[in-house]
């Protein structure tokens, strides 16, 4: 038996153990995902067992070195435990911005202290982060963005607005771009992370077509950001005025995790919903879904071939691009395909058989996957000027 092998039947046994029933179904609404967080609190006891259990085994960031929070797994083991949690449908016990996108890159950009401060808070779900980039007018054209910090000495002073900042109401801290120098636009710009309650920071949901309020506008009126939080602990990653380089990294990870690369479920809802209607659906559709089942398996392909290339340090840097623009349009197709299976039934918005509109929802919310993260145009210009290269991009 191979070390892997092993380490496989290991994984079976200890989900086996420490994953309740409960916890294998699938996520029905919003309070079936853990976010985590000050004020969080959970839906019940095997979202709580769950949770515990993989905290004390370092499975809520698997890959993380242990001092760190994690489990310190290499990048094989990883992939055989996020197969085995798939395998029995295993939520995920935690949901994080501070795990999706701040945490890879602090562990890139921060220091020692910040690392071991901020990553074992977020490993542990103790504090829930939102992110703090977009502007009223610099979505796309993120580094005009407006929002000052003046330097005060021992703080920066930071008055602006940001826009779309999901969950800001519900979080706890912010990691923000924010100027600190007018003078130099790329050079211009720093990453520092601060408290929501500091005063002067205020939020206003926005509302969806889904119904629901996500995301919010977010107000910062002289809010005094400390510029330290200790010995080795300053409120910016990396260094003042380079903020654009972590702004970048970390977009590369948001573009990978919204592509869903790693997800091993892209068919399976979609397969649910056919065979509740297999018999009733005309060929066109039944064409139009074996061409989407084709589409995904190839896109899987593309994932893992992408993630090989990760773990081995080959992949273009400017990959997750592509991978974001295919996963996301892929994405929509899939709910495109849901609603049309399902027919107008799956329009009803409120009943107790579509769980309150719940496939209308998501079919809704799906059309912000090829905006959130940078939209599918801007990852067009990237791939065309980054990856192919072509004349004129
Ligand atoms: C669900 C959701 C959650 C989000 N969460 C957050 C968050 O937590 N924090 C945060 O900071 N932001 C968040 N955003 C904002 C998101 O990053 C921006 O919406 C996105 O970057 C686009 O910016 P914009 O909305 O200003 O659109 P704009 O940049 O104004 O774009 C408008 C249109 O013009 C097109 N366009 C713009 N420039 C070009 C170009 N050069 N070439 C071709 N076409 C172009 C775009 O593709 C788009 O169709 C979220 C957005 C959504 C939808």
């Amino acid at each position: 038996m191979s070390d892997l092998d092993g380490f496989r039947a290991e994984t079976r046994t200890w989900l086996e153990a420490n994953c309740p029933p409960e916890m294998r179904e699938p996520v029905r609404d919003e309070a079936d995902i853990y976010w985590g967080g000050r004020n969080a609190s959970f839906k019940n006891d095997a979202q709580k067992a769950w949770f515990e259990a993989c905290v004390a085994k370092g499975y809520t960031v698997p890959a993380w070195p242990t001092e760190y929070g994690g489990a310190g797994l290499t990048p094989p083991e990883a992939k055989v435990l996020r197969e085995e949690m798939a395998r029995i449908g295993a939520r995920s016990p935690l949901s994080s911005f501070g795990i999706w996108m701040l945490g890879p890159a602090l562990l890139h950009f921060g220091t020692e202290e910040q690392k071991l401060r901020f990553l074992n808070e977020i490993a542990r779900g103790e504090i829930r982060w939102c992110q703090g980039y977009s502007e009223p007018g610099s979505g796309s054209d993120l580094v005009s963005l407006q929002t000052f910090g003046e330097d005060h000495g021992d703080h920066w002073l930071v008055n602006g607005q940001k826009i779309w900042t999901s969950y800001a109401d519900k979080a706890d801290w912010i990691f923000c771009l924010v100027r600190t120098d007018k003078n130099d636009k790329y050079r211009g710009i720093s990453f520092l992370l601060f408290d929501m309650q500091t005063t002067g920071v205020s939020t206003k949901p926005i509302l969806l077509i889904s119904g629901n309020s996500p995301f919010c506008e977010t107000f910062f009126d002289d809010v005094k950001v400390p510029k330290s939080y200790g010995e080795g602990i300053p409120a910016q990653v990396g260094e003042v005025n380079r903020g654009w380089d972590v702004a970048k990294y970390l977009l590369g990870h948001e573009r990978e995790m919204i592509s869903g690369a790693d997800s091993s479920d892209r068919t399976a809802a979609l397969g649910a919903v056919m065979k509740r209607h297999a018999g009733e659906l005309d060929p066109i559709l039944r064409a139009e879904l074996a061409m989407f089942d084709v589409d995904a398996l190839a896109y899987s392909a593309m994932g893992e071939k992408f993630l090989d290339e990760v773990k081995v340090g080959k992949a273009h840097p400017a990959q997750p691009n592509m991978m974001k623009y295919a996963g996301t349009e892929l994405n929509k197709r899939r709910h495109e395909l849901m609603m049309s299976v399902g027919g107008s039934r799956n329009l009803e918005w409120d009943s107790e058989e579509t769980r309150g509109g719940k496939p209308s929802r998501d079919w809704l919310r799906t059309k912000a996957n090829s905006i959130e993260g940078g939209t599918s145009e801007v990852m067009l210009n990237v791939i065309a000027k980054r990856i192919l290269d072509l004349p004129g991009a």
